[in-house]
């Protein structure tokens, strides 16, 4: 239940090394005299440094290691008002007054159990999800580093691994050596922004001075089942929410060319310009691919900048992407990368610099000691830029293309064994949607509604049956799994597949655990 304390499911019972910060070895003995300002770089402070460091390496490592655990449970749910009036030692007030060491990694370990596991067998709830060790570890060599992407100067290693996974990347992409650029950024949204940012300058440079007003009413084009940040960025960018033309898609999701060019036209009519199309692979809620190839011609056609967005992978579709002019590559949806880590790619070379370089004489002095090109920080939209590319580049050293092709694989071959356990218990799990990817998504009719004829009553009940199977689940702590309405369909549940650490045992136990919870 939402008040409870316990971190351990009634069925599990394990050892609990991360309840209490134990007896404390060797050199850190925190007490109410340790504070912060003792640590480096206080004089003397490296011992009581590398104490404090190894107690909150103890913590993490005793996460990681429930994390990996199916007896833990998966979060242990409270509600907002909960946490913000403060649990046992746990408080969110910030202090005027130092806190000593010693509760610091009590709140360490207590912002752990208060959140949500998502590297569990069973956080099936996003594509963000799973918790590599490699990653980790890049992760904590990056904020340690504490460096800035922006310059060579301050990230030599950093800006030449960026140059390294991008340039391996658009070979993935099928781009010669000859084109192709791209940056880092905070996430697919903004990757997607940028694709509509370069696209727009493509065809109209003189935006970048003198601002929208001298352009023609603009328009895009995305699938209706595309995610919402192409919309996002449209509105972001001035260009208005509605000049984005939402694609048809058919049954399974697709985007229907024949549709796409029949909005091209009707754009035209309305005196709009089309410029920009968006295509997906691996869409939000169907994991669905569009027709790139169909996509492709009709951009050629018409002379549009064609986009890809990927959420899936791209070991497995070597290629499939060489006609795309941009595409958004988030390696920390499948590849399960700790957040964030995503990549814009860019064909034209040269195109992100000139679209967005503003020459800061502070930053960007062009009489350094180096090849200045290596300054790459005024592709990007932002000043400072956080150090994404090290964990990925680790993980890739790590695990080889042909690792997270594995690793791919077997998130796809759980997809695949849920389908398949869900037609063998149809009628009460069912959905007419075939897997193309991760992303499998079907309805649970409890016995209540199994009589029913389909209509509009039992539509209406049916709606509210996964947010209540969802809500026990979080009260629990048992399971995460989405859901969502599409179109006229009803509440679903989506489950998505990208945690390593999921198994087969993990999907029976997911679907024996809807059915307890929905037969309540
Ligand atoms: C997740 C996703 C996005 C958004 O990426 P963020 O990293 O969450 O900003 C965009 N497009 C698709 C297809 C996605 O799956």
């Amino acid at each position: 239940s939402a008040d409870s304390s316990s971190e351990e499911l009634r069925f599990g019972s394990t050892g609990d090394p991360d309840q209490h910060v134990a007896v404390l070895p060797g050199d850190f003995q925190p007490n109410a005299s340790v504070f912060a300002h003792n640590l480096l770089p206080a004089p003397g402070g490296e011992e009581l440094t590398r104490g404090f460091l190894q107690e909150v390496v103890d913590i993490l490592l005793g996460y990681i290691s429930k994390s990996s655990q199916r007896s833990s449970k998966v979060l242990d749910f409270h509600h907002p008002h909960q946490l913000k009036e403060g649990l046992e030692c746990f408080s969110l007030d910030l202090p005027d007054q130092p806190e000593t060491l010693e509760q610091i990694l009590v709140d360490c370990r207590d912002t752990l159990k208060y959140g949500v596991r998502t590297g569990h067998p069973r956080f099936l709830n996003q594509l963000s999800s799973g918790l590599d060790v490699v990653g980790v570890a890049g992760e904590w060599l990056t904020s340690t580093a504490n460096t800035n992407m922006f310059t060579y100067e301050v990230s030599p290693v950093f800006v030449l691994m960026e140059e390294c996974l991008l340039k391996k990347m658009q070979s993935i992409l099928g781009w010669s050596d000859d084109v192709g650029d791209g940056i880092f950024c905070p996430g697919g949204t903004i990757s997607n922004l940028y694709s509509i940012l370069v696209a727009r300058y493509h065809f109209y440079p003189e935006v970048k001075t003198r601002g929208m007003g001298v352009l023609p009413q603009l328009a895009l084009f995305t699938s209706e089942q595309s995610h919402y940040s192409v919309k996002k960025s449209a509105a972001v960018l001035g260009m208005g929410s509605e000049n984005v033309f939402m694609v048809k898609c058919d049954e399974s999701g697709k985007m229907i060319p024949a549709e796409l060019e029949s909005s091209i036209v009707t754009a035209k009519e309305k005196a709009l310009v089309p410029f920009y199309v968006n295509a997906t692979a691996g869409t939000t809620v169907y994991g669905a691919f569009d027709p790139l190839n169909a996509i492709a011609d009709i951009c050629q056609r018409y002379t549009l900048w064609m986009h890809v967005d990927v959420s899936v992978e791209l070991f497995n579709f070597k290629y499939l992407f060489s006609r795309a002019c941009s595409v958004t590559w988030n390696p920390h949806k499948m590849m399960g990368v700790p957040l964030q880590c995503s990549a814009i790619l860019v064909k034209k070379r040269g195109l992100l610099q000139e679209c967005n370089d503003f020459g800061a004489e502070y930053l960007f002095q062009t009489d350094k000691n180096y090849d200045v090109s290596y300054d790459t920080g005024d592709k990007s939209i932002q000043c400072g830029r956080h150090v994404d590319v090290f964990k990925l580049w680790l993980m890739w050293k790590a695990k080889g293309s042909e690792g997270f092709g594995s690793q791919v694989n077997k998130c796809l071959e759980n997809a695949e064994y849920l389908y398949d356990q869900l037609l063998v218990v149809t009628g009460n799990l069912s959905f007419d949607h075939t897997p193309e990817h991760s992303n499998v998504c079907f309805w649970y009719i409890p016995p209540s509604l199994r009589g029913q004829p389909p209509g509009p009553d039992r539509d209406a009940r049916l709606h509210q049956v996964a947010p209540r199977i969802k809500g026990r689940m979080m009260e629990k702590g048992s399971v995460m799994i989405g859901y969502q309405p599409l179109g006229d369909k009803v509440n679903f549940f989506r489950c998505v597949f990208s945690n390593p650490a999921t198994q087969q045992e993990d999907i029976d136990f997911l679907l024996d655990e809807i059915t307890r919870l929905g037969d309540i």
